[in-house]
């Protein structure tokens, strides 16, 4: 039986969800990260990506091409309700679902045509399922392997459906071309075109062998198989009762601890939410680092205490990556997870993202807004002085 694999994206996740929740913020340019003077862009709503910005970008240069932006902190907590849904959606059209990050999951849709029809009307059915519970849009992706799946799912975002039939694998790489070819980053695409290589078509041209020792062997392996549309066996799935994991990968490549530790933190709280939705604690921690050539290391820590909180989990993935990763060395993917899961019970929920400069920015911005309307209104310490006079 030819395999079916659908692989399910929330399109703009974060920035959806504030736009569905807040219908003032709808058709305007929004971004969803810290504002702190070394934060980072979580996600960008598609109106601020028209102006160049997108995730892992500092917040203060999206702050410079679009100074009109809206700039809002992440709520962790109502991503991960939504995501539960669209996961349990998900689950319901197929009993294999791999869930790779807060707001992505493949689903085996092997032999399901009975119960859904053909793959692009099983496609079509859980995207007006998932509008209809949600009010937000995933984009799908249908294909006979995760690899060409993931692509697919891009190739008409938002709002997408792609589905690459078996055999069509190779057309359909040459139809994305060698630029948007995922994870063909910015420094891989210098050096191809350095061996004159800019499509698809001439990476074919090149045996195994050869572009393993042109690009190293990982890359060479990654290429080699890519460009023929064959899975070059990426996505590598993990029984989900073994462990809750997320990763990100990065637009360009990322080298700057800044960077990599903000994301660390908020995939904190991703897994630490999804832990609790699904009574679960982990006695590990582990964190996934890919370079820009493939390579590919975990390192994983398993504490004397237990795991309850999310800054436990930051504080040792943040160990983690000092241990294996030095400022300045490109990173492709980041990911994050919790392994040897139990059941337990709740571990405490703590505020999220609690920065005391937040507090006082979110205070003072209160106070000017109710200034604006004619109020006197005076913080405590202005007050004192006001007194004074
Ligand atoms: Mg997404």
């Amino acid at each position: 039986m030819e395999p079916v694999v659908f692989h399910v994206d929330m399109d703009a996740f974060y920035a959806a969800v504030e736009q569905h929740d807040h219908p003032e913020l709808r058709g305007k340019p929004l971004i969803i990260g810290g504002l702190g003077p070394r934060s980072v862009v979580s996600t960008a709503s598609y109106e601020a990506r028209k102006f160049g910005l997108h995730s892992a970008m500092p917040t203060a240069q999206a702050l410079r091409l679009c100074p009109s932006v809206i700039v809002l902190k992440p709520n962790m907590q109502r991503y991960n309700q939504i995501s539960k849904i669209v996961m349990e959606i998900c689950k319901s059209f197929s009993s294999q679902v791999q869930q790779i990050s807060i707001d992505e999951a493949f689903l085996d849709m092997t032999g399901t045509q009975r119960l859904y029809g053909l793959p692009r009307e099983a496609g079509m059915l859980l995207k007006q399922k998932v509008t209809q519970e949600t009010g937000l849009t995933i984009s799908v992706g249908i294909a006979s392997s995760r690899f060409i799946a993931k692509m697919a799912s891009d190739y008409n975002k938002p709002d997408g459906l792609c589905r690459v039939s078996a055999g069509r694998e190779q057309a359909f790489i040459d139809a994305v071309g060698l630029k948007k070819l995922w994870g063909v980053g910015k420094v891989t695409q210098a050096q191809l075109a350095k061996h004159h290589i800019l499509s698809a078509s001439q990476l074919r041209a090149y045996t195994l062998c050869s572009l393993q020792s042109l690009f190293g062997h990982s890359m060479g392996h990654f290429l080699y198989h890519a460009c023929r549309g064959i899975d070059p066996g990426i996505f590598t799935g993990e029984a989900k009762s073994h462990s809750i994991s997320t990763e990100t990968t990065f637009v360009e490549d990322v080298t700057t601890s800044n960077v990599l530790e903000q994301n660390l933190l908020q995939m904190s709280h991703e897994v630490m939410f999804r832990s609790l939705e699904e009574k679960q604690i982990g006695r590990t921690i582990g964190i996934k680092l890919r370079l820009p050539d493939f390579t590919t290391c975990t390192c994983q820590i398993t504490p004397q205490a237990n795991i309850y909180s999310a800054e436990q989990i930051y504080s040792y993935a943040k160990q983690l990556l000092m241990q294996k990763w030095h400022e300045g060395i490109p990173v492709r993917l980041l990911g994050l997870g919790l392994y040897q899961l139990y059941e337990g019970d709740k571990p405490m929920q703590e505020e999220l993202f609690d920065d005391p400069f937040q507090k006082k920015r979110e205070l003072e911005k209160v106070i000017l807004a109710m200034q604006k309307k004619g109020q006197q209104v005076f913080k405590a310490t202005n007050l004192e002085n006001k007194t004074k006079d």
